[in-house]
This record gives structure tokens, sequence and C-alpha cells, in this order.
């Protein structure tokens, strides 16, 4: 039985293992006029059994729409899976094109090229990045077809009236969602309770950008919402979003002063540049250390 709770009414937090270095991720069952999933896990049997016994639990026979908060193999991975069965899919219009991009292999070309330009890694390093991303390949599956869902937009999941709020900064699609009416934010990989998401790094006006600068806007944007209670993509739900905001901001600027800027992103990422990093860890490094340099760039 997954570890189901039901955290406001008729919402159900299934918190699922899955098989990538994250502890679990947390899918919300909305049960109700619109039988939804938000966030769909791995394509792995595991998970879609979870959710088939989830689904069972609080009384959902047939899912009629999967909404998706980014594109990411933990949280989209399952959704065609489940659209499938019948369901439709709701993906913003920018993730969709980096899902499809990275399901068709474009985006690893495009990381290798960033690794090479943007962080400096050595073509040693850039192949065990470059196989860990492509083993993730297995955990996902693009959509035939999908409805796009764009910012501000609202759409019923379960009896909740959801608003989709732009949030980029982890990916640039990235959608969080807020019922207005009970003061929840459904945060995604946005907010998280233990952790601050690495930022992503994407394509803008043909130039390498950091998601970075976008994230810390977005966490003015979702303070702003006036809500406490935020259920998040990881993690426990939580009562504390304006404090964890404050807390991650103020993170992050100590990071950013503490940084000191090395000749290229990947001698920073590696301190020293010797030691050999598993290159899943430098995967992610690599992100941070890119936006800290670009923020500091920005703020000269
Ligand atoms: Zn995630």
């Amino acid at each position: 039985m997954p570890d189901i709770k039901e955290v406001s009414q008729n919402v159900y937090k299934l918190t699922i293992p899955v098989p990538i270095n994250v502890e679990a991720v947390n899918l919300y069952l909305f049960a109700g006029e619109v039988p939804t999933l938000l966030d769909a896990g791995t394509n792995t049997p595991e998970v879609i059994e979870a959710v088939n016994e989830g689904m069972k639990k609080v009384g959902i026979k047939r899912l009629e729409q999967v909404v998706v908060s980014h594109w990411h193999v933990d949280h989209a991975g399952a959704a065609n899976t489940f659209a499938k069965e019948g369901a439709r899919v709701l993906v913003s219009s920018r993730d969709h094109q980096e899902w499809a991009s990275f399901v068709h292999g474009d985006a690893f070309s495009l990381l290798n090229e960033w690794a090479i330009k943007e962080w400096g890694v050595p073509e040693t390093e850039i192949s065990g990045m470059l196989k860990i991303s492509k083993r993730l390949q297995h955990l996902t599956a693009l959509p035939e077809q999908v409805t796009f869902i764009e910012p501000e937009q609202t759409i019923m999941a379960g009896d909740n009236l959801l608003r989709a709020v732009a949030t980029p900064g982890h990916t640039a699609g990235h959608l969080s969602f807020y019922n207005e009416k009970d003061s929840i934010l459904f945060s995604g990989d946005m907010l998280l309770p233990d952790e601050i998401p690495y930022p992503g790094i994407w394509q803008e006006n043909g130039q390498a950008v950091s998601g970075l600068p976008s994230y810390l806007e977005s966490l003015k944007k979702i303070e702003a919402l006036g809500t406490q209670q935020y259920f998040p993509g990881h993690g426990s739900a939580s009562e504390n979003l304006a404090a964890r905001c404050h807390e991650i901001r103020e993170q992050l600027y100590r990071q950013i002063n503490d940084f000191s800027a090395a000749e290229t992103v990947y001698l920073s990422a590696t301190s020293i540049g010797e030691q050999r990093i598993h290159p899943g860890v430098l995967f992610i490094q690599l992100h941070y250390v890119y936006g800290w340099k670009q923020l500091k760039k920005q703020v000269g």
C-alpha cells in the first residue's frame, strides 16, 4: 500500500519511491468532479501500481486528467501511461518543448555543448554525465497528444479550482498550482522544505541562461500570494511558505557571496579541479555554480 494521506478535503498526497537519486516523489490525487493526478512519477511499474492502488483507496475509478508541474522524469514520466488509459495530459508548452527534446535526444547534444562552452567541463567527464542523463530517458515517455496549460489559466482538479502560476527556475516552464479558496499552493519542485531545487539551464534568444535569476523572481511571486500552506513535490507539506522563501533567499545570497569564481564553472564546481566527483553530483553542482556566477555578474 502506498503512503497516502488526505491533505485537504478529497485531496490525497501519495508519497512514492522512485528509482532516481531523490528519496520519493509526492503525487496528488484529487477525487471529486474531475478526477485528477497532479504529477505522475517515473514511468515504472511500481509507481503505476501505487497510483492505481491509491485511486482505488480514494474511490477514483478513472483519471480524467494528469497535470504536470514540470517535465522532469519523476514528475511527468508516467503521464503517457495514464494517457493511454484515457486521461488527458496538461503541461505548459515551454516544458513540453523540453520534455520532447529530452525524449527525442536533442537535449543531449545541447548538454554537451553547454558542458564545453558554458561550463568548461573536460571531455572525459562529459561522457559520464551524458550516460547518466540518457539512463533517465527510460523513465519517461512523451504522450502523443497533450493539452497545453499556460500561466494564469484555471482548471478544475477534483472539486478544486486551481490557477496555474508561472514559477520558472528549476525548469523554464515550471508551473505551480494555487487553490485560492482554501489558500493552498501545490508547489511542484519550485518550493521544497528540505532543499533548494537546482536551477535549470535553457536557451533564451539563442543564448544559454541559468534559471536562478528567474527562480528568485518566482520566490517573490509565490510570497505575494499571501498563503502559508504549500504542498511540495518532495518532502512534507508545510505551513511556512513565507519563512521558507526567506530562508532560501538568505541561503542563496550567502552562497553567492561566499563563492569565488574560478576560471571556469567546472573548476569552481569541483573546487580544486583535481579530484573526481560522481558525474551525477557534478551535474547538479555545475547548475548551481553556473547560477551563482550569472547572478553575481548581474548584481556586479
Ligand atoms: Zn522532482
